[in-house]
């Protein structure tokens, strides 16, 4: 099926999801599952419709249900980051729309939670994919994940730079140790 009216949201495993993650799809009749969701989002033989759909009605509930899902993700910290994980493995998705709606739905979880170790941990995540990624087109949709972040959390800048100039300077510390032994 192509076409959204006709598409399932919820998968053979949803018995085994709690009830907090489900929520009144905007469609009526229908359910979203955020546990489902994720499952379909990770599947790469579902229809780009389908993940299109999935994301736009996850926005909508991180938007509209932000108190009861936030708690929820809060007290299940490694739901939060099977969630971010997910929506930043689609960057990998040659479609364009996508991965702009995996970015919002980010944003605004991030936003939302203001959890500094989540959103730090999502920072790493991303960088270090930069570093490995083969080119500059590639590590677009993380480059623009970041600029995003910065500019929806403005303490973030601040944050992001004491934790890498820390870093910076421990690696130049322990590159003067290795000097100092090799000169020896
Ligand atoms: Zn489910």
């Amino acid at each position: 099926m192509n076409t959204v009216s006709g598409l399932m949201l919820l998968t053979s495993n949803h018995i085994a999801h709690d009830d907090q993650w489900t929520f009144n799809c905007s469609r009526p009749g229908l359910i979203f599952c955020l546990g489902c969701a994720l499952e379909q989002l990770e599947d790469p033989e579902k229809p780009s419709v389908m993940k299109k759909f999935l994301l736009t009605e996850m926005l909508k509930v991180v938007i509209d249900n932000d108190q009861e899902l936030l708690q929820s993700l809060n007290e299940e910290q490694q739901v939060s980051v099977h969630l971010l994980t997910v929506l930043t493995d689609l960057f990998n998705t040659p479609d364009d729309s996508i991965t702009a709606s995996a970015i919002e739905v980010i944003v605004q979880v991030c936003c939302k939670m203001k959890n500094d170790d989540l959103v730090c941990g999502l920072i790493n995540q991303v960088t270090s994919q930069c570093l490995e990624d083969s080119s500059f087109q590639h590590s677009l949709p993380s480059l623009n994940l970041i600029g995003r972040l910065l500019q929806s959390i403005p303490p973030l800048a601040d944050l992001l730079q004491r934790a890498y100039s820390r870093k910076i300077k421990l690696n130049i510390l322990s590159m003067c140790e290795h000097t100092v032994v090799v000169a020896e």
